[in-house]
């Protein structure tokens, strides 16, 4: 399913973000930058060390308490078909009110920011804080897809392709479900 907002291809795709041939993906990282389970091991298993050399780099000079939540910063994709890995930190979900949705619309913003800053056409997302951090999905994408379409509305002619891989077949109906409604709401 793919939506057209000015230059560029939104685009939902069922699939494991470590395949996929893009300019940068992203991962849901946690704030040390070392690892962890989910998004994140996967990427490094398939990315190689050169990706934890570069994260445990950033925490030796500019990131030395952690990356905070809501913010990215931007290491080598090692082996991976991407050539970058932008590593973004979700919210863990309390309970909706302690500013879970603004810090998640933070990710996907400062994520695609900083792809720009670097010069990336393409980027793929993944379905940030869903999985450990216990983000509810049918939220979490209303929160992903407004964010990216309202970036790509101010930024109408930088992006060939954002896209959204979902792990799930059910994240990716949800996320579907997301995008015809925004769609429909204009
Ligand atoms: P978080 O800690 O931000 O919740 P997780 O990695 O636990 O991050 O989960 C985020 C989402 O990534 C979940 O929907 C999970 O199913 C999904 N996921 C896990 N592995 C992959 C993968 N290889 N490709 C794409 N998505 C993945």
């Amino acid at each position: 399913m793919t939506s057209i907002i000015g230059h560029t291809q939104l685009a939902l795709v069922q699939g494991d973000i470590t395949t996929q041939d893009v300019d940068a993906i992203v991962n849901a990282a946690n704030s040390s930058l070392l690892g962890g389970g989910g998004v994140d091991g996967a990427i490094h298993r398939a990315g190689g060390p050169d990706i934890l050399a570069e994260c445990r780099q950033l925490r030796e000079t500019s990131h030395t308490s952690g990356l905070p939540t809501g913010q990215a910063v931007i290491t080598t994709g090692g082996r991976l078909p991407a050539r970058h890995v932008i590593h973004t930190v979700g919210p863990v979900w309390l309970s909706g009110s302690r500013g879970e949705a603004e810090l998640l619309a933070a990710c996907y913003r400062n994520s695609l920011q900083l792809a720009m800053d670097r010069g990336l056409h393409t980027v793929a997302f993944p379905s940030i804080s869903t999985g450990i951090y216990s983000y509810p999905v049918e939220q979490a994408a209303r929160v992903a897809l407004s964010t990216i379409m309202a970036f790509l509305k101010a930024q109408p002619d930088w992006f060939d392709e954002v896209r959204m891989v979902l792990y799930s077949r059910y994240d990716f109906e949800v996320y579907q479900a997301a995008l015809a409604e925004l769609q429909q709401s204009g």
